[in-house]
């Protein structure tokens, strides 16, 4: 549910996600939250009570919105397991677990603030839970709403090519990755670790592990419980 559905679209019509969509593996509709206006104008924000800057976007259109939403989920698939998300940088930090989580649910339903944001009723009528891609704040919630849908539907059966590619990456046995190298095997007079041209599987199995434990240990000390590089 969005303002600038257009924007959402161009994202996640590109690359693997795009074409997950086409190939039918997940499906993303985008819902223009103006099309739920209750104004002649069309009007889905106003000024705040309570005075001060920016506008605020108000309940009743994404509310109207949100109701189209469950009554076409409801023709389509029927009483399948849902969320809904308001991205806000009040919200969750989103990481590998939230995204396996959030995995999990058959129907998501994402809202997109603008401006100051949107009116707090419609959340606490709505929302199970808010978002945030970070501490930052961007203009609108479609961005780190693309970044979200992006992150949860490559673990969707059939988004990535194979299984492996997503259980090998960063975060998901609580490590960073270790480094990949193709060719060419010498490029700007580095070549690529002895160790990957062996053709020693074992010995390849750990050189990985210990390259994501040392990038680990030096990048992200927090991810094997410990508060510096020690
Ligand atoms: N006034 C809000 C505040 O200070 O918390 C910020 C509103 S922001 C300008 C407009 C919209 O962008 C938000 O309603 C939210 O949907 C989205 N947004 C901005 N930063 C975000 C972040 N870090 N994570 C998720 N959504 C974000």
């Amino acid at each position: 549910m969005t303002l600038f559905p257009d924007l959402v679209d161009t994202v996640l019509g590109e690359s693997i996600v795009g074409r997950a969509r086409r190939a039918g593996h997940i499906v993303i509709k985008t819902h223009n939250i103006r099309d739920y206006s209750e104004d002649k104008h069309r009007r889905v924000d106003d000024t705040p009570y309570g005075g001060g800057r920016g506008m605020v976007m108000m309940a009743p259109p994404i509310y109207n919105c949100y109701m189209a939403v469950l009554d076409e989920a409801a023709a389509e698939r029927g009483g399948l397991s849902r969320r809904v998300i308001y991205m806000s940088p009040k919200g969750r930090i989103l990481n590998q677990n939230i995204a396996r989580e959030l995995a999990a649910y058959d129907h998501l339903i994402i809202l997109c603030g603008h401006y100051e944001g949107v009116d707090q009723r419609i959340i606490d009528e709505i929302v199970d839970e808010e978002i945030s891609i970070g501490d930052f704040v961007l203009t609108g919630g479609e961005l780190p709403a693309c970044i979200l849908v992006d992150c949860v539907a490559r673990l969707a059966e059939g988004v990535l090519p194979a299984e492996e590619c997503h259980l090998d990456e960063s975060f998901t046995d609580g490590l960073l990755e270790y480094p990949h190298y193709t060719r060419p095997y010498e490029f700007h007079g580095v070549k690529v670790p002895d160790v990957l041209i062996s053709g020693h599987h074992e010995n390849i199995e750990k050189w990985r592990r210990d390259e994501a434990f040392r990038l680990t240990a030096e990048r992200r000390p927090n991810l094997l419980g410990k508060e510096d590089g020690s």
